[in-house]
């Protein structure tokens, strides 16, 4: 199977400080990775470089059968929202719409009626177990279901890949879990890859597989617990 988005040999530096050093990644559809790593090993880095956001200094993304970090900032932002959806830690939806509007975004972003968008947009909240509060503004929700929105915010066009970091970083552990549950559920569902940032074994226990960051370069990939079992004995 081919991969959804690859990232080969992709190096990079912050000036004279080097990041990354030649890292091979690649997300086949549905499954979920854990992107693991200690706190400055590059995690956030090579998220920016798969996500276009950054360019690498070598090396080579791709996204979709199509070369993706050479194209113009412009053409990366147009793919990035129809093939991509992102989950942050709490805090990214705009708090002046309800629930169900944040989640329309994408789909009328990229041409969607608003008809349409909102049945959609209402469907995945359901599967996500929140269209209760779908018409509450982001204030008047608590953090895990607003953090539901968040999900469903970032699968309601049915990217091909989510990236999403530190997903449940600002939630109690229990809360955590259910959301985490969500994603996995609704991504595995639809087919969508997901590049699950994290530092935390409990979290990546939610992944298929788990990679780990370490000196600039990815060690494991090939099945799944190798990253978990060297963090576990800190190697
Ligand atoms: P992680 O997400 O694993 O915590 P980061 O990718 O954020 O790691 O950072 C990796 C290293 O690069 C760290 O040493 C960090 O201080 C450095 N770094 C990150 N962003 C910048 C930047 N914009 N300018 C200079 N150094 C940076």
């Amino acid at each position: 199977m081919s991969a959804v988005l690859e990232g080969r040999g992709l190096r990079h530096a912050y000036g004279a400080t080097p990041v990354l050093g030649g890292v091979d990644l690649a997300l086949e559809p549905g499954e979920v990775v854990a992107l693991l790593g200690p706190s400055g090993s590059g995690k956030s880095t090579l998220l920016h470089l798969l996500a276009g956001l950054l360019r690498p200094d070598a090396g080579e993304v791709w996204l979709a059968g199509e070369r993706f970090d050479p194209l113009s900032e412009r053409r990366r932002s147009d793919l990035r929202l129809r093939q991509m959806g992102f989950v942050f830690q709490l805090g990214d939806l705009v708090p002046e719409l309800t629930i169900a509007e944040n989640v329309e975004l994408p789909l009328r972003l990229t041409g969607v009626r608003a008809t349409s968008a909102r049945a959609q947009a209402l469907a995945m909240l359901d599967r996500l177990g929140v269209s209760e509060h779908a018409h509450k503004r982001v204030s008047e929700v608590s953090g895990g279901q607003a953090q539901r929105g968040a999900v469903a915010r970032a699968l309601v066009h049915r990217p091909p890949v989510v990236l999403a970091d530190e997903p449940t970083g600002s939630l109690d552990t229990t809360t955590g879990e259910l959301v985490l549950e969500a994603l996995v559920d609704a991504a595995t569902a639809q087919g969508t890859a997901v590049l699950l940032v994290t530092h935390e074994l409990r979290v990546a226990a939610w992944a298929h597989r788990d990679v780990l960051l370490r000196d600039g370069s990815v060690l494991g990939g090939a099945g799944s617990g190798v990253a978990v079992a060297a963090t576990a004995v800190g190697a």
